[in-house]
């Protein structure tokens, strides 16, 4: 801890946490400059809240970053007219700069009148953390903000609850990372920290069967359960260890370092007998902290080239969320079916099943009511004088696929009808008056083609002096129907009208 930082809250973070390696590095005590990226009382002490600390530059910003912590967007108009940002940089800090995937935290600065204004983020500029200060009278507020001045900065209860879960996701990370190279040699390709309550997930060079994803979360929750402890080792960046003594588990050592960073301190977060990975982010002091870990599901994705796969995974106040609403979805969907949460999947496979049943039922009726409807229509047409005998067999029915059952008619219809036979069979089907939604439509069958394209013609005409539009309108020859020794079209017209 700074000289010049005084602590206002005991944190409860282990004397051990922190260890600086290397004999020369020291922690900048002059609060005309501020403690660079990789040494600040955040990375340092994870655990603390709050700080008093000292104003080293304040200046008016030109963006306006999202209080969530995602990226500025420039003023709006609007925006600039009610408030004003400041970019602020203090001599040490609580708030976190957004670094190593993990967002940045959000805070609090309370001035020397007492007030407090909003921190919406904390960025790092080269090797210096920036505070994004909502301030609501420029001229007034600056002032709070004069070089030199003391101000406490903190993470409010909103924002502590927020760094937790960074914590306990970025952690999560670098255990889940671990095992996965440890156990079957899978390397992480990048990782995503989502915003709550979405599981955050790491990007895999393969995917994963069940039970390697099973023995994977049952080794991330023994090391949980044991509590390994977490610590954090740096160092000078021009000083680096020498390779040889760095152990087996050093990940990604160079890779992790973003080329515009100019803090000059190397970081390694080391689970112990776990991990060693150069990383920014705060890490919980101890693996117990991360209380339960879980990972629920591995999702492919398909490259050009490669084939990588993403594993999502859950620990702490985000998992127990997660189980919580997949509890109450559990109960409200054996409420629906009235059974017990244990009973929910053999009563879903039974609805599923009678379902089946019904659908094949359905289909063996309306197969069984087409044959007795071209039965009817074909007595009618054997009992008429008509040259050609004409038709209209009108349905309502609220059945997904109407043409199907019309189809059904047609297909039955043509095959009792005589060969001989002259005729025009006009088929429709409305849905009812209850449906919110359906299709209407209308097949024309016929012994001759050119009378069904015709009267297809004044049909489609008909529609179109209702209102409807004729791009609206669909005309197909589905097919001909062998009757005989002559051929019979007949046209479908779908309609996305219903009751029409
Ligand atoms: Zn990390």
């Amino acid at each position: 801890m700074s000289a010049a930082a005084i602590v206002l809250s005991p944190s409860a973070t282990p004397s051990t946490y922190h260890r600086i390696v290397s004999p020369t590095l020291q922690i900048p005590s002059d609060p005309q400059f501020s403690i660079p990226v990789g040494l600040l009382a955040c990375q340092r002490d994870p655990l603390l809240r709050e700080l008093l600390t000292t104003v080293v530059s304040c200046q008016v910003s030109q963006t306006h970053p999202a209080p969530s912590g995602r990226k500025g967007k420039k003023d709006t108009a609007s925006t600039a007219s009610r408030t004003l940002t400041l970019e602020i940089i203090l001599h040490d800090t609580t708030v976190f700069p957004e670094g190593g995937g993990q967002p940045s935290d959000t805070g609090l600065i309370q001035t020397a009148d007492e007030r407090f204004c909003k921190v919406l983020q904390a960025r790092r500029h080269g090797g210096h953390a920036v505070h994004y200060v909502q301030v609501e009278d420029a001229e007034v507020d600056i002032l709070q903000f004069t070089v030199g001045t003391k101000v406490l900065v903190k993470l409010g209860d909103a924002d502590w609850d927020r760094r937790c879960d960074h914590m306990t996701m970025h952690t999560s990370q670098h255990l889940l990372s671990a095992v996965l190279e440890d156990r079957l040699n899978i390397q992480t390709l990048s990782w995503s920290l989502t915003e709550a309550p979405a599981p955050c997930y790491v990007e895999l060079s393969r995917s994963m069967t069940s039970d390697e994803i099973q023995s994977i979360q049952t080794t991330a929750n023994r090391y949980v359960f044991e509590g390994r402890n977490v610590r954090v080792e740096v160092q000078e960046m021009e000083k680096p260890k020498e390779p040889e003594k760095l152990e087996d588990h050093a990940r990604g050592f160079a890779k992790a370092i973003p080329a515009d960073y100019t803090g000059g301190i190397m970081r390694v977060v080391v689970i112990d007998r776990i991990d060693r990975n150069p990383c920014c982010g705060t890490h919980w002091p101890s693996l117990h902290n991360l209380q339960l870990f879980l990972v629920p599901q591995t999702e492919s994705l398909a490259r050009s080239n490669t084939t990588s796969a993403r594993l999502y995974f859950f620990a702490g106040p985000r998992l127990i969320e997660y189980l919580t609403n997949t509890h109450k979805q559990l109960t409200a969907t054996a409420s629906t079916l009235s059974c017990g949460a244990p009973q929910v999947p053999a009563r879903v496979e039974q609805v599923i099943d009678e379902r089946k049943r019904a659908e094949k039922r359905i289909d063996d009726l309306e197969s069984e009511l087409a044959k007795c409807i071209a039965r009817d229509v074909a007595k009618e047409m054997g009992q008429s004088s008509d040259l050609v005998f004409s038709k209209h067999v009108h349905r309502v029915d609220d059945s997904i696929n109407p043409l199907g059952f019309l189809s059904a008619i047609a297909t039955a219809f043509t095959g009792v009808a005589r060969a001989e036979s002259q005729y025009l069979l006009i088929l429709s089907s409305t849905p009812s008056a209850q449906s919110v939604t359906g299709t209407s439509v209308s097949l024309i069958l016929g012994s001759d083609e050119k009378q069904v394209k015709e009267a297809g013609g004044l049909l489609k005409g008909a529609q179109c002096e209702r209102g409807r539009e004729r791009s609206q309108m669909e005309w197909k020859v589905d097919r001909c129907l062998e009757n005989g020794t002559r051929g019979c079209g007949y046209l479908g017209y779908p309609s996305s009208h219903p009751r029409s």
